[in-house]
């Protein structure tokens, strides 16, 4: 797959016709082609292209009813952006948690772990979507769920380790996304509700390819609990806007390579600087696959800002960041809004540092962020009903009836 926006643009082009009966009918059907799915993720979760664009894309080829279920999906993803960034202390105990988790398994969970992720778990579509996954950085949907569920109910393992495994892997891999799907399934994000897997139902939305045997992933094991429950949701993280006057370093990292919403002109920038932080991801290691994606996605976006050479930096010793701005001669590091994830570990770690050598850091939020994830407090339903609302603030509504206008 390609990592650039001209990739996404085409592949959201190609998926347009699909969007509304094709993909509510068909969606949840894992054929092995993904025909039925955009396989957009890996842009969006970047931001090559954005949830806006996409949404807009949807509604301006089939309108708001036809559209709704796609669109939704899509809304699920700012939801799960905005619910881990008013409860981080999700993400801190998920990372925390790793290490002893796997300090915590025993001989015999031990070589059913290793055994699942070597593919050889006996357990046919374990052992096919394992393949999938490591070969292609894809899974889709359904199979993340049932993935999840045998992993937690029928094996026994802790959710925080394929959660782990999957981060290392998928293209499109994401602290919230991936964290908070696997809490799903487990009951953790709504207490009491998890996703079990069945046989049958695998049998069915694979059309017969997958067939496992009912008693080999049968639920044999309870819902992992956490006995203090959910934290209660606190309010975004406050940030700087950037100073218009200070010279500037333009900071570019995977969390955004869309076009900035700030006027960048308006800004003193000095020089353009990408930093690369997929390494961060995993305690455990990292997919080449999803190393080469975001090297070659912070390389388109340097590309269309006009700065095909600028340098790409990894996120290890912060002096490299430091000594990019003090050669720019910039004061200011101004980036796109770095939500909870290892990235923002890093650079909140990095920050002393930072500042210690007379730089300050600015952020812009996107609308569409600040428009939802005040949202995100509960479950989704809150968000749901509100999608027509969003839309409309947006702008996305009206410029779908004014395109319609036009027909
Ligand atoms: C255990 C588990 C782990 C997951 N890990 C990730 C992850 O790391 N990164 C990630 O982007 N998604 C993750 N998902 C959500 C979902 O599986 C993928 O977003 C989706 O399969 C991507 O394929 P697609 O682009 O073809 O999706 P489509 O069905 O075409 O949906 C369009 C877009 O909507 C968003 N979306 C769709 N379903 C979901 C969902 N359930 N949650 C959040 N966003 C959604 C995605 O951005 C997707 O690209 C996970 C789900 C589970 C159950």
């Amino acid at each position: 797959m390609i990592a650039t926006r001209n990739a996404g643009l085409t592949r959201l082009a190609a998926f347009l016709p699909h969007m509304a009966d094709d993909y509510a009918t068909r969606r949840n059907y894992d054929l092995g082609v993904h025909s039925v799915v955009s396989r957009l993720s890996p842009f969006l979760r970047r931001r090559l292209i954005t949830e806006s664009e996409v949404v807009l894309a949807a509604l301006g080829q089939h309108g708001l009813p036809p559209a709704a279920k796609f669109i939704d999906e899509v809304v699920w993803r700012s939801y799960f952006k905005g619910w881990l960034e008013l409860r981080p202390s999700i993400w801190r105990d998920y990372c925390d948690g790793i290490a002893s988790d796997l300090v915590g398994l025993d001989l015999a969970r031990r070589k059913t772990y290793d055994d699942v992720l070597n593919a050889r778990s006996a357990i046919a579509c374990m052992d096919a979507w394992v393949v999938e996954l490591t070969t292609t950085g894809y899974l889709h949907n359904h199979a993340r769920l049932w993935f999840a569920s045998i992993w937690v109910f029928s094996l026994g393992l802790p959710w925080r380790l394929g959660a782990d495994f999957f981060l290392q892997h998928l293209l499109d891999g994401d602290p919230a996304s991936d964290t908070l799907g696997w809490r799903w399934v487990a009951g953790l994000h709504t207490p009491g509700k998890t996703y079990q897997a069945r046989a049958d139902n695998i049998a069915t939305f694979t059309n017969g390819r997958l067939a496992p045997d009912p008693a080999q992933i049968a639920p044999r094991y309870p819902a992992p609990a956490e006995p203090d429950g959910l934290p209660q949701p606190r309010a975004l993280r406050d940030i700087f806007a950037p100073n218009p006057k200070l010279p500037t370093l333009l900071l570019i990292t995977e969390e955004d390579c869309a076009a900035p919403p700030v006027d960048l002109a308006a800004l003193n920038i000095r020089a353009v600087v990408a930093v690369t932080a997929s390494h961060l991801r995993s305690p455990t290691g990292l997919s080449q696959h999803v190393a080469a994606f975001e090297t070659a996605a912070l390389r388109d976006t340097t590309r269309r800002l006009g700065v095909a050479d600028a340098p790409i930096i990894v996120a290890n010793d912060p002096d490299a960041l430091i000594a990019q701005a003090h050669h720019a001669g910039a004061t200011q590091i101004v980036t796109s809004f770095v939500p909870t994830g290892p990235l923002q570990d890093w650079l909140m770690a990095a920050m002393p540092r930072i500042a210690a050598a007379g730089l300050c850091l600015a952020e812009w939020r996107r609308p569409w962020d600040d428009m939802i994830w005040p949202d995100c407090t509960a479950g989704f339903f809150k968000v749901k009903k509100n999608i027509p609302s969003y839309l409309a603030m947006a702008g996305l509504l009206p410029a779908f009836d004014a395109q319609k206008d036009t027909k």
